[in-house]
């Protein structure tokens, strides 16, 4: 059978791994970190650092197709790997989704509705850019933000000075504050052969600024259901895509906002593990194995919480609830923020 690589090794790598296995694959792991929790599930595992060009090249030499688990893997690295053998999903959705000021300008490129933005700096740009948006507003930096880190709140033009030096000098994109109703996610794939088969839409509710349950069916009605996954196609077929991808946005009485897309696999569709007949990870290794995409029919609805920081203390209860589907990543350290699991719960049924 085919190898698989993955850049990265946490449990999306994971999860990925187990997936690929499923299906006779191989998988073979790239992680600096020394003990990644994906090494203990997948065929072999690579701990080097991401400019360690004699790795990289061995790494690819010894896989049939390179996927990755995060969207921060250095520029320098996938030219190294791409030499050698194809990145799926490809070059242009990791360019677009490193920046958030690059990823903004393609998704309204499309015509699709963003929160107004404005790249930021300097002092001076924020004042413009404040001066043109308003508040409230939040302040991200562009690049490596996740989990609401290297993010600001502002809430008037008294804010701005604290916002721009919490931020400490890495360039930066103001957006105007979005009064959303809730937020939903889409999980969409695309094959190689161009087919796109997109999950019903989640419904993510967050903690402090961390992924806390998603729950489908989201909250929507049949019209934007069905424009929730137009614009996922939209999106995946305007960066000839493959694999999958995740899709948040805002839900707001003038139509959907989107927030921001992954090209990966996604937190918010971990539910389709114990909710669809083929999960997104399935889904994302056939896709990129240049496998026919598979039925992701939703035959359950589910509610899926993370398992957070010292939460994983709840596993004794956890493990005794009988209908608690359970899927733990072999973390070691509980460390604050940290996601150590998640539980999948079937709450109903489609009609
Ligand atoms: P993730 O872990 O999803 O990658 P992230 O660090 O990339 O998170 P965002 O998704 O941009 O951050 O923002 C985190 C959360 O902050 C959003 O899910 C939403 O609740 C809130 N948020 C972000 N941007 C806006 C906005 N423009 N208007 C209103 N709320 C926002
Ligand atoms: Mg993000
Ligand atoms: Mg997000």
């Amino acid at each position: 059978g085919a190898t698989i690589g993955i850049l990265g090794g946490g449990q999306l790598g994971r999860m990925l791994s187990v997936a690929a296995s499923r299906l006779g694959l191989k998988c073979h792991i790239y992680d600096p970190s020394p003990e990644p929790p994906a090494g203990h599930v997948a065929d072999a595992v690579t701990t080097a650092a991401w400019d360690d060009a004699e790795a990289l090249a061995a790494f690819a030499e010894a896989v049939d197709v390179v996927t990755y688990e995060f969207e921060n893997v250095p520029t320098a690295s996938l030219d190294r790997i791409e030499a050698i053998r194809p990145i799926r999903p490809g070059r242009e959705a990791l360019r677009i989704s490193q920046d958030r000021l690059t990823e903004k300008e393609f998704l309204s490129g499309l015509g699709l509705a963003t929160a107004p933005f404005a790249p930021v700096d300097t002092a001076n740009d924020l004042n413009e850019a404040l001066r043109i948006i308003g508040t409230p507003a939040i302040l991200k930096t562009r690049r490596f933000g996740y989990d609401g880190k290297g993010q600001a709140r502002i809430t008037g033009p008294e804010d701005a000075e604290a916002a721009l030096a919490s931020l400490e000098g890495a360039p930066a994109i103001l957006e105007g504050f979005v009064e959303f109703s809730h937020e939903v996610s889409v999980i969409g794939a695309r094959g190689i052969d161009g087919a796109v088969a997109c999950y019903d839409p989640g419904e993510n509710e967050h903690r402090e600024g961390i992924l806390r349950t998603t729950t489908v069916p989201a909250r929507l009605s049949g019209g934007q259901t069905t424009d929730a996954v137009l614009l996922a196609g939209r999106i995946l077929n305007a960066l000839d895509y493959v694999g999958v991808m995740g899709v948040e946005l805002f839900v707001t009485p003038r139509g959907l906002i989107v927030n921001e897309i992954a090209p990966r696999v996604h937190n918010s569709g971990h539910w389709t593990q114990n909710g669809a007949v083929i999960d997104q990870f399935e889904q994302h290794i056939r896709a990129v194995a240049g496998w026919p995409l598979g039925d992701g029919r939703r035959h359950a609805d589910v509610v899926m919480e993370n398992l957070i920081g010292d939460e994983a203390a709840r596993l004794p209860e956890l493990s005794a609830d009988p209908t608690a589907a359970l899927h733990l990543y072999g973390k070691a350290e509980a460390r604050p923020g940290r996601k150590m699991g998640h539980v999948n719960r079937i709450t109903g049924h489609p009609a």
